[in-house]
């Protein structure tokens, strides 16, 4: 019984919202409940929908970055202090942290997942290096967040509006030129993982990978993010780049609500 309510969504209220970029917007409320770095809730917008978020904050403030895309996500943008919302989990498997230097690399929003686990990494030496991709400096998150962590940051823009002009993935390959990493996390557009995991087979560092599927459950019951007979919802999201490669829809498939597949 004690189990079952675990999966109610417990309702809360916002305590802080903050626009990051024109799209992408921070929601934040208190909540006691243990979180690691990577591992996402199911957030309930009553009459409207239910959808998974990558926690951004994982302390006694829980928070998320939302980029509103489609209904729910406009709707949660819309939401303002004072505003409740129902929250389920955490949930999944977030990213383990080995001993070692390690090479952080995000695309798009991909950020929002790893910034609590850079946070961890740079208490430590030796603290992470650190890039932040996105197509255009508008699209740029959390990168004065990230610096202050005392991380190395890199900042890539594809059209050169901001930092480096080129990929992440770019900048992810002279990284891993000039220094030994332990281990390699990354998370953002599957082609840029699929490139990020591929890069650091030379330094044969361990390589964690956090996906992204259609999720309605996060429970492993609805089959919506079934991928190679895994569910990501609870296997994942965060996953060894190893046991990824041998999931034939990655990079490739996803499926839809229906759970129709689709080409990515
Ligand atoms: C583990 C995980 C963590 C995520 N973290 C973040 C985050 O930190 N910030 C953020 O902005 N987005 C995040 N997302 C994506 C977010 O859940 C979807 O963008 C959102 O559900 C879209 O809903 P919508 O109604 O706004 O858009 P829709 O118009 O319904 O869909 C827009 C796109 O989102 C996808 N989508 C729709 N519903 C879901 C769903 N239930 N599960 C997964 N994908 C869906 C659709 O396939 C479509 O590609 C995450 C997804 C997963 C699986």
């Amino acid at each position: 019984m004690a189990r079952r309510l675990t999966h109610r969504p417990r309702i809360v209220t916002i305590t802080g919202k903050r626009a990051e970029t024109p799209l992408v917007s921070t929601l934040r409320w208190r909540d006691a409940t243990k979180a690691r770095p990577g591992q996402y809730v199911m957030v309930w917008v009553p009459g409207v929908d239910e959808v998974p978020m990558s926690l951004c904050d994982i302390g006694g403030v829980k928070g998320i970055a939302v980029h509103a895309k489609g209904e729910a996500t406009s709707a949660l943008a819309r939401l303002r202090a004072g505003d409740r919302i129902g929250i389920r989990g955490p949930y999944g498997h977030g990213f383990r942290h080995k001993p070692g230097k390690c090479l952080v690399v995000a695309g798009g929003t991909g950020i929002a997942c790893l910034a609590p686990l850079v946070e961890k990494l740079a208490r430590r030496w030796p603290r992470p290096s650190v890039v932040v991709g996105a197509r255009t400096r508008s699209e740029l998150l959390f990168v004065e967040r990230m610096r202050r962590t005392g991380a190395e940051v890199v900042v890539t823009t594809d059209d050169g509006t901001a930092g480096r002009k080129g990929l992440a993935t770019d900048a992810a390959y002279e990284l891993l030129n000039r220094n030994r990493y332990s281990q390699v996390c990354s998370c953002g557009p599957e082609a840029m993982m699929r490139v990020v995991a591929s890069l650091a087979q030379c330094q044969s560092a361990p390589v964690q990978l956090s996906l992204e599927r259609y999720m309605k459950c996060g429970i492993g019951i609805c089959d919506s993010c079934a991928m190679g007979g895994l569910h990501i919802c609870v296997e994942g999201p965060v996953m060894d780049s190893r046991r990824v490669a041998g999931l034939p829809d990655f990079g490739a498939f996803r499926r839809d609500a229906c759970g129709r597949k689709e080409r990515m």
